[in-house]
Parts: structure tokens; C-alpha cells; sequence
């Protein structure tokens, strides 16, 4: 190890979507980047069933990508638009729409697998010079006064200027970091699962609110939809217990029928859901992004697209303070980082929060409120405008 420099400018643990697009955005900024990974991504094929777990990737989302280079390929294969959202309430039929012909755009956002994205940023890391290290676990570092140095676990080390961490929800290393976080267990999981419906989605999202908790339908290529239905534990466990065509018949009263009967579904899988916001983005050498950084309820879709403001806001900082001849690792870029970034997930975080609690209460008097409220959400351009805008990034 070199005894006056740091080996490298920046080490991030963890190669999923958010980490990879940061190493990508940040080796494109010039700066020196390994990337650890302790799994290698599941490779992407076109002739392969979709995988179960896709997201909603605003635009802001899509054009960060497109600055890394990667957008064009992953648009070149199966990644369709939604160009309408529709959310309706089971207890007050009230609903509100969102048009992206009325918001001046082409579409509100795109459908996209995770592994197309994790695999073609993957892909791309060794042209942009990322050293990616995998399979290697970030088992502890120490921070140091001018450093961090990286502890492999199996005898090697790594020494850069800065760590990023975006080893997930679960992160060992934010602990590591002492950096407490805050937030609830929503004791809910959410059941995915891809389904064909009798009626065509119209390349729309659709959400309805129910008692047990929402249950969206997003638009996959082929007609199919993908859903999301978050649920209580134990009735997520029962409905995972069921055999396809009584699975179909759930969804279906569920989703009120809107797509027609659900004639067709894969397997299902399930993954638990919390509120989770760490206290702060950074301490010592160690700057937070992605579901490490912020975990939230997938009824905005807006968890990956959170992380990868994450990822745009990093680069810029860290980019423009090396270019003006700063030093990227000062504690003072560190904190311009830190303070936006949780300041804008805090806030989107805490609002998501809030309407899972305002869905979640089923008084007749709150209902009616509710449907009051989401009337007025309809009828009011200027208001339903700023949420589509905010929701775009
Ligand atoms: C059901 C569901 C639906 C969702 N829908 C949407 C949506 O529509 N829109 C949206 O924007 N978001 C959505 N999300 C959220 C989105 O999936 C996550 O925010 C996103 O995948 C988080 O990515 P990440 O890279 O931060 O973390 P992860 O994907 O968890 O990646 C962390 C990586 O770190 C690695 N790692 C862990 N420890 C170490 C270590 N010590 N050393 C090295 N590597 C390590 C892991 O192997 C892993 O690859 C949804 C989430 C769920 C559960």
C-alpha cells in the first residue's frame, strides 16, 4: 500500500443498480473508482422470462442514465412506457389520473427489469476504467485522517481517499460508520408476480388502494402487467400459499377487475417493506447512497429512483469541487452532499409515509375526507401538475 497517497480516489461497496451507476457517473467525472461487489449480477438475456422485479424509472432516472451511456441500450430492448397513471380508493371510488400528453410528454415514465439495468451498467464499468472487484465483501474499514482503508476479509486491503456505501438496506457498513437510522417496519411485504389480464393495461399504471393495502399493475411489454401488492405478514404469507388460478382470482378482486379476470400469472415472490432514513449521508470518509442511505414504500416507485438522485447529486458535487481544484474529500464537500440529499429523500420518504397512513385508516368520516381530497387532487391542473413534476425528478 502506498504510504503518502490513497491507492485509489473512491471505493464503493456494493454493485448494485445505485452503486454501479455511481462508479460509472464518477469514473466518468475522472476520478479513480473500484467497485466490490460480493455477487456477481445475474447476466441479462432477451429470450429469457422477465425478471419478477422491475421498477418505475422516472425520467430523471433515465436521463442520469443516459449520461452514463447505458439508457440507449437498455431502451433498444424490452423496456415499455407508461404514458397514463390511474390511482383509485376501494373505500371512497374516488380517483385521480395522471395524462403525460397533458404534462407535454411522450410518457410519465418506463417499466424496466432490474437485472437489465445491474447487468448493462455492469457491463459498461471496464470501457469507463472502474476496477470492479468481485466476488469481494467489504468486511470493516478504518477512517483515517487522510484515508479509508478497506478490509477484504480475506487478507487483502484497499485504500482509498473516500467510501461509498451502497451495500443496501441491510448495511453493515452504515453501522460500521455509526450511523444510526430511523423509520418504522411497515410489518407489510409486498407479493410480485407477472400476470396476464383479459383487458389490455393501455400502457397505463394502474394503483388501487384497498383495505389490506395497494395493489398496482404495471404495463409490461407483451400485454402482460406486473404487479405489487403490499400486504399485512400474514396475509401476504397466504396469498403466497395459494395455487395459481386462486392467486389469479385474488389479484383480480383486488384490482376491482379493472384489467378484466386474471387469466395467467408466474410464480410469486415477496419482499418485506420498511421506512428507513439514516440519520446522516456522511461521516469521516464515508458518504451513504441508494437503499443504504433511504429505504422506502414502493407505492411512489420511487426507492431506485431516489438512489440514483443520489448517485447524480454525488457526482456533481465531488466533480465540480475536483475541477475547480478543490479537494473532493474535504469535510465541507462532503456535507454539501450530505445535507441536499437527505434533506429532498427525508422529505419524499416521510410523504410517502404519510399516504400509506392515509390509505391505511378505513373510518367511514376518514374515507369520505380521503375521496374529498383526491377529487380535488383531480380537478386542480396546477396541482396535479407539480406532483407529476416532482414525481419525474
Ligand atoms: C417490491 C418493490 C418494488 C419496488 N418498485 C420500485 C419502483 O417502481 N421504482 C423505484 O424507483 N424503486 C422501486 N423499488 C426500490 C428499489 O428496488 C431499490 O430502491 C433499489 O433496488 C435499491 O438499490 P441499491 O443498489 O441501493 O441496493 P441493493 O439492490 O440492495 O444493492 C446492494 C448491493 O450491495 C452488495 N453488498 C452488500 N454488502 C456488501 C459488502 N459488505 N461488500 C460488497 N458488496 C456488498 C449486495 O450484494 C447488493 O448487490 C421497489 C422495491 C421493492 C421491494
Amino acid at each position: 500500500m502506498n504510504a503518502r497517497r490513497p491507492a485509489l480516489d473512491i471505493a464503493i461497496a456494493g454493485g448494485g443498480m445505485v452503486g454501479a451507476a455511481c462508479a460509472l457517473a464518477l469514473a466518468r467525472r475522472g476520478f479513480s473508482v473500484a467497485l466490490l461487489e460480493v455477487r456477481e449480477p445475474v447476466p441479462w438475456h432477451a429470450g429469457e422470462p422477465e425478471d419478477l422485479r422491475v421498477i418505475a424509472l422516472a425520467p430523471s432516472s433515465a436521463r442520469l442514465l443516459d449520461e452514463l451511456g447505458v439508457w440507449q441500450t437498455i431502451r433498444a430492448t424490452r423496456v415499455p412506457p407508461y404514458r397514463r397513471m390511474h390511482v383509485w380508493d376501494a373505500a371512497s371510488g374516488a380517483e385521480v389520473s395522471f395524462d403525460a400528453a397533458r404534462e407535454g410528454r411522450a410518457q410519465l415514465g418506463w417499466i424496466v427489469e432490474n437485472k437489465l439495468i445491474a447487468w448493462t451498467l455492469w457491463q459498461a464499468l471496464d470501457t469507463a476504467g472502474v476496477r470492479r472487484l468481485c466476488p469481494a465483501s467489504v468486511e470493516s474499514f478504518v477512517s483515517r485522517d487522510d484515508r479509508v482503508v478497506l478490509d477484504l476479509g480475506n487478507g487483502e486491503h484497499l485504500s482509498a481517499a473516500l467510501l461509498v456505501i451502497a451495500d443496501g438496506a441491510d448495511s453493515r457498513l452504515r453501522e460500521q460508520a455509526a450511523i444510526a437510522v430511523h423509520g418504522r417496519d411497515y410489518h407489510q411485504r409486498a407479493v410480485v408476480a407477472h400476470v396476464a389480464t383479459e383487458r389490455e393495461h393501455e400502457e397505463t399504471a394502474w394503483q388501487r388502494f384497498t383495505r389490506e393495502g395497494p395493489i398496482a399493475l404495471l404495463p409490461l411489454a407483451g400485454g402482460r402487467s406486473s404487479i405489487v401488492w403490499s400486504l399485512p405478514e400474514a396475509r401476504a404469507r397466504e396469498v403466497l400459499a395459494l395455487d395459481d388460478s386462486a392467486f389469479c382470482e385474488v389479484v383480480g378482486v383486488a384490482s376491482d377487475f379493472r384489467l378484466g379476470r386474471i387469466t395467467r400469472t408466474t410464480p410469486r415472490a415477496s419482499f418485506p417493506l420498511r421506512l428507513q432514513i439514516a440519520d446522516r449521508f456522511a461521516a469521516g470518509r464515508c458518504l451513504l447512497i441508494g437503499d443504504a442511505a433511504h429505504a422506502v414504500h414502493p407505492l411512489a416507485g420511487q426507492g431506485a429512483n431516489l438512489g440514483l438522485r443520489d448517485v447524480a447529486e454525488l457526482a456533481s458535487v465531488l466533480g465540480d469541487a475536483r475541477e475547480s481544484g478543490r479537494n473532493f474529500a474535504a469535510p465541507h464537500v462532503l456535507r454539501r452532499y450530505a445535507r441536499r440529499r437527505r434533506a429532498a429523500s427525508a422529505l419524499d420518504a416521510h410523504a410517502f409515509d404519510a399516504l400509506e397512513r392515509m390509505f391505511m385508516w378505513q373510518s367511514p368520516a376518514w374515507a369520505a375526507l380521503r375521496g374529498a381530497g383526491m377529487r380535488a387532487v383531480d380537478a386542480l391542473g396546477p396541482l396535479k401538475h407539480g406532483l407529476a413534476a416532482h414525481a419525474a425528478g
